[in-house]
Order: C-alpha cells, then structure tokens, then sequence
C-alpha cells in the first residue's frame, strides 16, 4: 500500500514532538585542585549541598562548599586516585546507605560496604543518610527501661528506651566497656544494636568485635567502623550511616541501641574538612556549626508513639575529656544536647572502683520515669547514702573520734562502693540486680566483712539459682510488679538463712566486729 504525503508528515511531527525524551545529558565538571581529601571543582553550576558526586576513577564525592566559581567536595576515598583535569559527574542523589536485616552481624564501613570478608550483603532497600529528625507529634515520653546489666547504671542512673545518654571521661577509663556491656545484656531483649567507631585504632575495634562474638552478641550487632587510618570524610558520615540504619529499623517498631564512640573523634574530623574547605575556625578552631552537627544527630534517637510503630533508637554517644575538663567546647555542647551523662573518673579507675562511674557528677534526666517500680522503690534511698558517705568521708579524715552513727555510714557506704564493682562482660540481669539492692537496702551486708562482699554476691546471686525455696521466690519476684509486705519478708527470711551459713565458712570470723542486721521495720514494731 503506498503511504500518503499526509502520513509521512504525521510520522515526523510525532518523532518531533517526542524527541526531547530521549536525550540525556550529564551535568560535569573538573577538578581544578585536589588534596587531603578536599577536591575544588569547576563547572557544576547546579549541584545541591550534600549532593553525591562521582569522579572518573569511580571514586564519590560529597559537595559541600557551593562557591560561585569552584565547588568544594570531600572525597570518600583516596584521593590519590584523582587526577587534574579528570571529569566529576553529578548523581542528583544525596548519600545513601543500604539498610535492614540484612547487616546484622557484619562490620561495615563507613559507607555500608561489608569489611568482615563474609561476602556481599544482598539488600533490598536504601535510604539516604542526611535526613530531619522525627518531629514531636510522633513521639511519645521515655517510660521503657533500657538495662544496661551495670548495677551503678541501672540502680542510680537509669536509661529509657528513646533517651540519649552521654558517656564521658577521661582516656582509658572505661567508656567502651559500659557501652560494650550494655550491648551485651541486650542478648534474648529484642533489641538491636549498632557499634560506631570513629577514628579508633583498628586493634581496638578487631578486639571489640571479637569480645562480642566470643558472647554471642555479633547476631543482633552491625558494627561500622571509620577508623584512625580512614579519611575525615568517612569519620564525618560514620555516625550518620549508623542513625540510618538504625532508623529504618525504628520505623518497623524495633526497639535499638546505638553507641557512637567517640563523638570527639567525629568533630576533629569535622574540624579538619572545615578547615581545609576554608571555613571560618570558631572557637578551639571548630567550625561554628560542629554544635548543629551533633544536636541534629542525637535528636534522630526517638521513641515513637503507636501510630508511627513504637519502635526507639536509644544513643549512647562517647566523649573523650582531656584531664576531666567537662567545661571543653565539645564536652558542654554535647552535655547540654544528650538527656543526662554517665561520668568515668580515672581516680576511681585507678583505685580499682571499676566501673568507674562518679555517682556525683552523673545523672539521667528521664530519671526513675525508667525504671520499673520494683526497682524505684529499692534504690530509693542509694544514692542519698552514698552522698553522706562521700560527704563524711572527707570530714572522717580529720577527727579519729567518731560517733557510732557516723562510723554506720561509712561502713555501709565503702560496703555499697564493694558492692558496685563489676568487671566486665559480666552484666547483672534485672533480677539479680534487684536481689543485690533487696541486701543492701535492708542492711543484710552488716554481718559480712568488706572483702568477702564480693563472693559473697557470687554465692548469693547463685543461691537463688539453685536452692528450690529460693527459686521459687525470686521467680515470684519476678512476676510481682510492686513489692509487698509478704514477699519482703520471704525474701529478708531467705537472705538471712544463707548469711549464716556464709559465715559459718569465714574463718576467724569475730561476729562482735559487725553490725547486726536490722529487723523489718514493722516486725519489729510487733515484737
Ligand atoms: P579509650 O579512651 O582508650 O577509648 P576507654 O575509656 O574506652 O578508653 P576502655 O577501653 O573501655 O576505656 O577500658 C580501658 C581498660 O580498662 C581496658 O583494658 C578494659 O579492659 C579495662 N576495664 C574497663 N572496665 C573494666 C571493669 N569494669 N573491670 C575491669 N577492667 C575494666
Ligand atoms: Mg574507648
């Protein structure tokens, strides 16, 4: 069939009219200078800020400075690999991490590319790292304890689901660990966790993974690392990555706990991208926004209400002090941004109370909203004893004359101090913790001297394991939600059955050197 003029004419104009669709172009530049993980760019007149671009060499790159001639970007990777000259190419993305299920278990980098030699991980979803944090009407107040397993912690410094608990201190006084046991006690809770190291030494962080393998905690941990030897712009996105993740998590209505260690690391590397993009230093040389950087950050821990899942990111970010100096830059942004602070001293470390937490200085500011009322009402009064016994410490080291009731305190109180030693990788479970408390609040510690305390706890703690009576009260204990009369007086009556067989195995043992144990307030009233 011959085709008419018309048609023809109708077939081009219809090729016309959809012509644009099929041109694509990409958007280039060139790299006029590049160093120390700074690439200045010429050409991409519409890139966004925190846009991911990509160089020739397949390296990425993250604009951060829009300047009106050059555009500066960080280089996620060796820059060494980038040439003068070479083309960078926009992706009209910003930075994304894959996330789910699928990353428990592994060690990571900075840009969720698996470091553990376990293979690939096969992951369905993305989601871009820079996002808002959740607004206030999709969330709901902190009232679900998270137990960290540290008797310290939980007794006097209670953490919630959805808080964000600084953990602050001096070098090699144990902040790690606290977050490292905490992660431990989270086995059989349903709670993920997600390590970040920052510009830690590798050695450290191969030990650290090993620890949690060793105790069975690698299969509900993601650990990402951006370490020492990696480049500021993979210290910088490290934390961000590690919120993401765990986000998506969050918004399926799981419960996750997040240790960033250490945030002081990560403003270093901020300072250092700042500094080379030539921004203007701030104060200790920070950039004036390194306080935004962190706030924006630990507002992303939340704790959502029902109609948004119910899932929580708790955060457990580190801060490194240099000889206890809290009132630093970075220090007092990050106190005042996180919901209370866990204080490590290296005097205490050093005098072997380990963990080193100074009761003092630390506090949780979600409080005993924490806690579960069992254990509210046995700390009651913990943390105002030990208050008296530091204040009367001091004054006791004046006088030799004491009177009976100040020489109480301090023997109770240097009792407690025993008691709260814990080593590590040994956190208590909630039920342990409350039996621990349930001796010293009812001074059933008098009768046993100072340094037996420690096995004394042992034989304790296993003591309710094994003898069937006790057995079975501490599983009634368990499922009790308030204390009563009956269940005190059951557990006070145990307690004090297996001090006397405890002591009946000291040797030497001068039962006029102690205290007695006081009776029940009010069987005492009957008697
Ligand atoms: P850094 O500043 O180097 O990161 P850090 O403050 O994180 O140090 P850790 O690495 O946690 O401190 O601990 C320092 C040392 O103290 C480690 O060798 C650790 O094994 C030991 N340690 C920590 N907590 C305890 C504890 N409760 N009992 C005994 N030893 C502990
Ligand atoms: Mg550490």
């Amino acid at each position: 069939m011959a085709m008419k003029p018309t048609d023809i004419s109708a077939i081009i104009k219809s090729q016309i009219a959809n012509f644009n669709q099929h041109i694509s172009y990409d958007e280039i530049g060139k790299v006029i200078t590049v160093g120390d993980g700074i690439a200045l760019v010429s050409g991409l007149t519409n890139v966004e800020h925190g846009e991911l671009v990509k160089f020739e060499c397949g390296i990425f790159g993250m604009a951060l400075n829009l300047e009106e001639d050059l555009v500066g970007i960080v280089v996620m990777g060796d820059d060494r690999n980038i040439v003068e000259n070479s083309i960078v190419t926009r992706t009209q993305q910003v930075i994304s991490v894959p996330v789910g299920d699928k990353l428990l278990g592994r060690v990571i980098n900075a840009l969720a590319e698996p470091i553990d030699g376990k293979g690939k991980i096969g992951y369905e979803i993305v989601r871009p790292i820079f996002k808002i944090a959740p607004g206030v009407m999709t969330r709901k107040e902190v009232t679900e304890p998270l137990q960290t397993g540290i008797l310290t912690i939980d007794a006097m410094i209670p953490i919630g689901k959805g808080q964000r608990e600084l953990i602050i201190g001096d070098r090699q006084t144990g902040k790690t660990a606290i977050a490292i046991d905490t992660i431990l006690n989270q086995k059989y809770k349903n709670v993920h966790c997600i390590y970040v190291a920052i510009g830690q030494k590798n050695s450290t962080i191969a030990q650290i993974v090993d620890q949690l393998d060793k105790h069975d905690a690698l299969s509900y941990t993601t650990i990402i690392t951006a370490s020492a030897s990696e480049s500021a712009p993979l210290q910088y996105i490290a934390p961000y990555t590690g919120i993401t993740i765990a986000e998506e998590w969050m918004a399926k209505g799981q419960d996750v706990l997040i240790v960033y260690d250490d945030l002081s690391k990560h403003a270093v590397a901020y300072r250092t991208l700042s500094l080379l993009l030539r921004r203007p230093p701030g104060r200790e040389a920070y950039p004036g926004d390194v306080f935004y950087l962190h706030s924006q950050l630990l507002e992303r821990a939340a704790r959502l209400n029902e109609n948004n899942g119910g899932g929580s990111i708790t955060a457990l970010p580190i801060i490194e002090t240099q000889a206890e100096d809290i009132a630093a830059y970075i220090p007092t942004n990050v106190i005042s941004i996180t919901d209370g602070q866990i204080f490590t001293k290296e005097s205490l470390f050093n005098s072997g109370q380990r963990p080193a937490i100074d009761i003092g200085y630390s506090v949780s500011r979600v409080g005993s909203a924490a806690q579960t009322k069992l254990m509210k009402k046995i700390v009651s009064s913990l943390k105002l004893e030990l208050a008296q016994y530091n204040e009367m410490l001091s004054f006791a080291q004046f006088g030799s004359d004491l009177d009976q009731a100040t020489r109480n305190v301090l023997d109770h109180g240097a009792k407690v101090y025993e008691i709260l030693k814990q080593p590590q990788y040994s956190p208590y479970s909630n039920l342990e913790q409350i039996i621990i408390l349930f001796a010293t609040k009812y001074r059933l510690i008098n009768t046993i001297p100072k340094k037996e305390l420690s096995k004394y706890i042992n034989n304790l703690l296993t003591y309710f394991k094994i003898n069937p009576k006790a057995t079975k009260i501490a599983s009634e204990l368990n499922e009790s939600l308030d204390w009563n009369n009956s269940i005190i007086e059951k557990i006070y009556d145990i307690i004090i059955k297996f001090n006397e067989e405890f002591i009946k195995n000291i040797p030497s043992y001068n039962k006029d050197q102690y205290l007695e144990v006081p009776e029940l307030p009010w069987r005492a009233c009957k008697k």
